[in-house]
């Protein structure tokens, strides 16, 4: 507890930590007050105090020397107060502090389940002292809405990111929800909650915090995560190059052919690119794979690449813009397949170099090259994990896999180097993979999954996966050596995800939605659909819209229509079956009017759709196809999900300190605020 005044605590709380440049300012502050009244004295003194010039010199000399003497004062009072911040922890005061550590979509009963098969002991200690709690997660349970509510405290009615993906309203173009590129803005509205009177005091360092790009300032430091995209402006967009002919026409990478002899094989490197300009700017390189390893020519710098093992850092510089006047660095790592006399080389979606970041990607915008000092080169992309590639089985699991490992070292080691210099206030540090391993390797655990690879729920990866996660919580304790807690937090949790549903193509069967004449079926981006006979359509992964006259390019429905038709579409899907066999795919559907009350965002969906576990809505539905079938299996590799009704997935909440808790992610922040203001004795 803090008994100090107001006062004291603003302006020279010994263990507030005033930031230096403050600590400066005030010095300079006084110096510079005396150096004037000094300078008044001279001018007007003669005149006003008749005194002679001789004493004049004698009072510059006082001042002066006064001067001087309130100067080192003040240097003493300074040290001190920083050397009795230094050590007045260990005194019986320390400074209170939190790590919390972000495990993407960590499930509670994925972890239960390990838990009692004595595969986590780090989770299972944390859960004998202080019990694993549901954290109800947010409307719709996607991790960019979740994220976002955690930083702002906030419900998505209030900070305005309802879905990964959000629409132009005026021609139903999608586009990505996790940041503002238009802008170079953050992508929701709000007062994060590390801006609040404890956190603000004490400070933040925050490692891949999600939805932080660009990154905000702080009393501390930020490494932006989710929201920063690669080199071409994308999510990631990797890049394949083979010297066989490959016919991938879904590919969602770039793909590309590898041309001349075995021992000097020629490539591109597709660079930066802004939508309406020419895509044009590449960088050649040679491949030797004559050899054993190989070795790679890029700007004048030789790689080694082994085959089937990552390459280390790929470092590359693109000129572009008039006369070739913009540059822009970026890294990469390569891997190299060489099969049946092809070679294939997979480039990963290019990262800025965070040693020389085309936009500061941190705060300050030095600290991504300071922790280039401290544990070397690392992924800056905010999805860093390539499930595109694995997807399209450009990466095969155990290549994906191993990237994974990678990424997620990176964390590690991020994490490591700041729990060794963490004194107060917040320690954050982000993990996406579990999310990612069980978006891929769900399939493994699941009896029922279509795209199971392995004899049926035998597949040990997501269970490993856990395993390392729990490894990570105990470095984690044990760094905090009992001095400050531990929170464990996720977004969300997971499910199946055995059925796909076309949801554009369901409110088509419900009249709702109409195609153009003749078009049995629409591609994305509503291609086929005829808007004037359309009352209703799907973007995203939960989220559906009216098409809305005065809103929408072609809207239809007239405003005082909306309520009744919200009120029509929420009845007949939540009765709707499956043709084929009866089953229900919807649990719940949610009007906004009554999830986000007191909405004042013109983006929001009018209708949320919560899907039951195993469905969920497909990718076309995503980017606004409507195609024949209701719904279909899925198939892919990316076999868990999340993207379902929120009361099916709540994520979960761990704290080494009962005194630490929150039901609800938007509530997380306001506890770690209270908890620090107030630490416990
Ligand atoms: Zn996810």
């Amino acid at each position: 507890m803090c008994h100090r005044s107001t006062f004291l605590l603003l302006y020279i709380d010994p263990t507030g930590g005033l930031p230096p440049s403050l600590w400066v300012s005030i010095l300079s502050g006084l110096l510079a007050a005396l150096g004037a009244a000094w300078l008044a004295l001279r001018t007007f003194g003669r005149q006003v105090l008749l005194v002679s010039s001789a004493l004049l010199r004698r009072s510059a000399r006082a001042f002066v020397l006064v001067a001087a003497l309130v100067a080192v004062g003040l240097f003493g009072l300074m040290m001190m107060t920083r050397f009795l911040k230094d050590n007045d922890a260990p005194a019986g005061s320390p400074a209170p502090r939190v790590v919390v550590l972000a495990l993407d979509g960590l499930d509670p009963q994925l972890l239960e389940r390990f838990m009692a098969a004595g595969r986590l002991p780090n989770f299972s200690r944390i859960h004998a002292a202080g019990g694993l709690k549901r954290l109800a997660t947010s409307n719709p349970p996607q991790s960019p809405v979740a994220w976002s509510s955690f930083i702002t405290a906030t419900e998505p009615g209030r900070h305005g990111v309802f879905d990964f993906i959000k629409r132009d309203p005026a021609t139903y173009a999608p586009d990505l929800a996790i940041a503002d590129r238009q802008h170079l803005a953050l992508p929701w509205h709000g007062t994060p909650f590390w801006e609040s009177t404890a956190l603000a005091r004490l400070g933040v360092t925050a490692l891949r915090m999600p939805m932080a790009f660009p990154p905000p300032k702080l009393n501390g430091r930020m490494l932006a995560g989710m929201g920063v995209w690669d080199v071409r402006g994308t999510e990631g967009t990797y890049i394949y190059l083979s010297t066989a002919p490959l016919d991938l026409p879904d590919a969602r990478g770039i793909i590309l052919r590898l041309e001349g002899e075995p021992n000097a094989l020629r490539g591109q490197i597709p660079g930066p690119y802004r939508s309406g300009q020419t895509d044009n700017v590449r960088e050649p390189f040679v491949l030797d794979a004559a050899r054993d390893p190989a070795v790679l020519r890029l700007q004048e710098r030789s790689y080694t690449l082994h085959d089937g093992r990552w390459s280390d850092w790929v470092k590359l510089e693109f000129r572009f813009g008039p006369l070739g006047l913009q540059k822009l660095r970026a890294v990469t790592r390569i891997l190299l397949r060489r099969a049946s006399g092809d070679v294939n080389l997979y480039i990963s979606p290019l990262n800025f170099d965070p040693e020389a970041p085309f936009y500061a990607i941190s705060h300050p915008a030095g600290y991504a090259g300071e922790l280039v000092k401290a544990i070397g080169l690392y992924h800056t992309r905010g999805m860093p994990f390539d499930t595109a590639a694995a997807s399209d089985g450009v990466l095969g699991d155990q290549d994906f896999l191993e990237h994974c490992r990678i990424v997620d070292d990176e964390s590690d080691r991020m994490l490591a180097f700041e729990l060794g210099r963490f004194e107060r206030g917040l320690l954050f540090g982000y993990f996406e993979s579990p999310d990612v391993i069980q978006h891929m390797f769900w399939r493994g655990l699941d009896p029922e999954a279509e795209g199971s690879a392995e004899p049926a729920g035998t597949d040990e990866t997501v269970a490993r996966w856990y395993e390392r996660m729990d490894a990570l919580v105990g470095r984690v304790r044990a760094a905090l050596g009992g001095r400050g807690a531990l929170v464990v937090i996720s977004d969300h949790g997971f499910a199946p995800f055995r059925t796909a549903i076309h949801l554009n193509s369901v409110l088509r069967e419900l009249g709702f939605l109409a195609l153009q004449e003749n078009a049995p079926s629409s591609e994305q981006f509503f291609a086929a659909v005829d808007w004037s006979r359309t009352r209703a359509y799907a973007i995203g992964f939960n989220s559906i819209y009216l098409n809305l006259a005065g809103r929408e390019g072609k809207g239809v429905v007239a405003r005082e229509q909306a309520a009744a038709l919200v009120s029509e579409i929420r009845r007949r899907l939540e009765a709707w079956a499956l043709p084929e066999d009866g089953r229900k795919p919807i649990t719940r559907v949610f009007p906004a009017s009554e999830i986000y009350p007191s909405t004042d965002r013109s983006n929001a969906p009018e209708l949320v759709v919560g899907y039951a576990r195993g469905y969920r809505a497909s990718w076309e539905t995503a980017l606004g196809g409507v195609p024949l079938a209701l719904s279909e299996p899925n198939r892919s590799k990316w076999s868990g999900d999340h993207c379902i009704d929120p009361a099916q997935v709540p994520g979960i909440f761990l704290a080494t300190d009962p005194a630490l808790a929150a039901p609800r992610l938007s509530e997380v922040g306001p506890a770690l605020e209270r908890y620090l203001a107030n630490p416990p004795r």
